[in-house]
């Protein structure tokens, strides 16, 4: 569209620049024209009057004004000889002399009409014939008037090297009018061009004003200036977004502000919020209303250079908690959490870096808010977490819920995401279960982590509509609080089933007629069964007589050397063969590379999971 707009535009400026030219030169010839008729026309006159002097030479001897004065036959005789010029063109031809006040008066003229007599008084251009009497040179003056061109020709009359006289010549013309007229309507032509070219210049440079500013506010957010998520999708298309740093901002407890002071109150510190961000940034940094009360901020990073963003962050977060905002006779304090993302390349696309910035920041918000999380610290698997840790980490809601995905073989397509636990304590690291799961285990604590995980899943399912896998125990089902969760879940909505994936581990045998019922009864619903990790610890055949299973997982243990160690290709093979005996779908865990795939293919395995296919995020 603005492409469009400048081919545009600069069309219509050449054709301006092109009717001004001819407009502008239709003026310069007119006069060029007229220019030479003068000077044709002083040319002629000329000729005429040197004939006058040269007559008047000849017949006065002795002083001009004497002579005339006392010879009336004389002056008649000249005059009739002047008279002899007269045509419609030459009207007047006359001789004037400057007497002592400066006046002029006729010595002779030749005139047809309005004949002066000897010594009466003319009024004349007198500067101009002052001149001629001054420089002793001839000179023309010109006159337009309503009927056309004057042109009087004055040249000198000289004795003893003094100007005793002037011979003037009218000529009058109407042949520049004539011209004038006959060029009139093409100048007319050329001045409407020319407005009218102005006019559509102007009209055009409205419209492209009008477009950039309507253009310019559907992408900005009303009440604080930033961008909008429309600006994002079109920017996200144009820069190089490697180029960035990218972070995502949220305000703390800004439901609280909204609570407390009102809502008005709440606008002010996101207008206020922007503003401090702006101030703390550069010409090429992008700051974007994501949500509510949450930003993404592009920070542009200068290349071969090492990334500022942290620096920058930090900053910004400081400048808002120390800042005060007023409101209504309040000091208002805000502060703000920040996930960071600085290895952009490492990722697919735009959307798996807001992913992730969205990530951390909500280990930010998890880890005690008013921070800048930049990476995921992990903590080794030594690093236990105390029972009073994971109680407050799951109390606090400190519950990260990570996805792998599972993909089928053939297609590379994702199918299924295996919905994985973590908690992140007090200083934003992401804790794997390995770290609290044994700890907690047959207390309420882990009964509280796993209601909250499920409902964590179903909010998943339900506003993505993929199919997602959940590892539970086998006692968890048998767990009246637990399974009652699910149940009430799967019967309020039906369709959710559809997508849920239980993965039971630790199968030790568990001769229950209460686990069998209940697993009957939500595979009723649509909901799948798998065993998970099978191939390791107590896998037991009598399982699949116990329980009404699905789907076979293949213990990572076995799967992850298959491409190396032949026993494990083989129990593999005769596990697949079970499996596919026994009608279940077989996923093989821990494919972390080419070689491994490639074996599971040739397995015919229809579905993997692994560090190679996806990590968990
Ligand atoms: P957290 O620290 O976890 O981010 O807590 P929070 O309260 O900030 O987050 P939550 O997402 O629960 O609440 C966000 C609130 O922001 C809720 C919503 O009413 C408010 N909000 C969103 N947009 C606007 C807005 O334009 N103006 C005002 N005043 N409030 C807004
Ligand atoms: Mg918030
Ligand atoms: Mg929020």
């Amino acid at each position: 569209m603005r492409k469009f707009n400048l081919i545009y535009i600069g069309f219509i400026s050449i054709l301006l620049l092109f009717i001004t030219y001819f407009y502008l030169n239709i003026g310069k010839y007119e006069q060029q024209v007229k220019d030479n008729i003068k000077q044709v026309i002083f040319k002629n006159t000329s000729y005429f009057i040197d004939n006058i002097i040269e007559m008047i030479d000849n017949e006065v001897k002795g002083d001009l004004y004497s002579v005339l004065k006392n010879n009336e036959k004389l002056r008649k005789e000249l005059e009739k000889r002047m008279e002899i010029l007269i045509n419609p063109s030459f009207k007047y031809v006359y001789m004037l002399y400057r007497d002592k006040e400066g006046k002029y008066r006729y010595l002779l003229d030749g005139s047809k009409d309005d004949k002066g007599l000897f010594d009466e008084k003319f009024d004349v251009n007198k500067e101009e014939w002052d001149k001629v009497y001054d420089t002793k040179k001839p000179t023309v003056i010109f006159q337009n008037n309503f009927s056309g061109l004057w042109v009087t020709t004055l040249k000198p009359y000289i004795q003893n090297n003094r100007v005793v006289g002037v011979v003037a010549m009218d000529f009058s013309t109407t042949l520049l009018g004539y011209l004038s007229k006959t060029l009139e309507p093409l100048k007319n032509l050329f001045f409407y061009i020319f407005i009218a070219a102005i006019f559509l210049f102007s009209v055009i440079l409205y419209q492209i004003i009008l477009q950039l500013r309507t253009k310019k506010e559907s992408v900005t957010d009303p009440l604080t200036g930033a961008y909008n998520r429309v600006f994002l999708r079109e920017f996200v298309k144009k820069i190089n977004y490697y180029s960035y740093d990218v972070a995502m901002i949220d305000l703390d407890h800004f439901k609280k502000v909204n609570d407390n002071y009102g809502h008005k109150a709440g606008d002010y510190i996101l207008q206020g919020f922007v503003k401090i961000v702006k101030s703390s940034l550069r010409q090429k940094d992008v700051l974007i209303r994501f949500g509510g009360e949450e930003f993404l901020l592009f920070l542009h990073r200068d290349k071969n250079k090492q990334s500022k963003a942290k620096e920058v962050l930090e900053r910004i977060r400081k400048k808002i908690e120390e800042y005060d905002f007023k409101f209504d006779g309040e000091d208002i304090k805000s502060t703000i959490s920040i996930g960071l993302v600085t290895d952009i390349y490492t990722y697919r696309d735009i959307q798996e870096v807001i992913k992730k910035a969205d990530e951390r920041l909500y280990i930010a918000k998890h880890s005690g808010r008013n921070r800048v999380v930049y990476k995921e610290q992990i903590s080794n698997s030594t690093n236990r977490l105390s029972i009073s840790q994971i109680k407050s980490a799951i109390d606090e809601n400190r519950i990260l819920c990570q996805y792998q995905p599972i993909v089928e073989v053939d297609s590379k397509k994702v199918v299924k995401f295996e919905a994985l636990i973590r908690l992140i304590d007090k200083d934003g690291k992401i804790i794997y279960p390995n770290s609290f799961i044994d700890t907690i285990e047959n207390t309420n604590i882990y009964r509280d982590m796993t209601k909250k995980l499920l409902s964590i899943v179903f909010e998943k399912i339900k506003e993505s509509n993929t199919s997602v896998s959940m590892n539970l125990n086998l006692s968890d089902i048998v767990d009246n609080a637990i399974y009652e969760t699910i149940y009430n879940e799967i019967k309020m909505h039906k369709n959710l089933a559809n997508f849920l994936t239980l993965e039971l581990l630790e199968y030790e045998l568990l001769d229950s007629e209460i686990l069998y019922d209940r697993l009957k009864t939500i595979k009723e619903y649509g909901v799948k069964i798998a065993l998970d990790d099978f191939g390791s610890g107590y896998s037991n055949f009598a399982i699949f007589k116990t329980l009404p299973i699905d789907i076979l997982k293949i213990d990572g243990g076995l799967i992850k050397n298959i491409h190396e160690l032949e026993i494990s290709h083989k129990v593999v093979e005769a596990i697949t063969f079970l499996a596919y005996n026994l009608e279940l779908e077989v996923v093989a865990e821990f494919v972390h590379n080419k070689e491994v795939l490639d074996k599971i293919s040739e397995l015919n395995i229809k579905y993997a999971q692994g560090f190679y296919l996806g990590k968990p995020s």
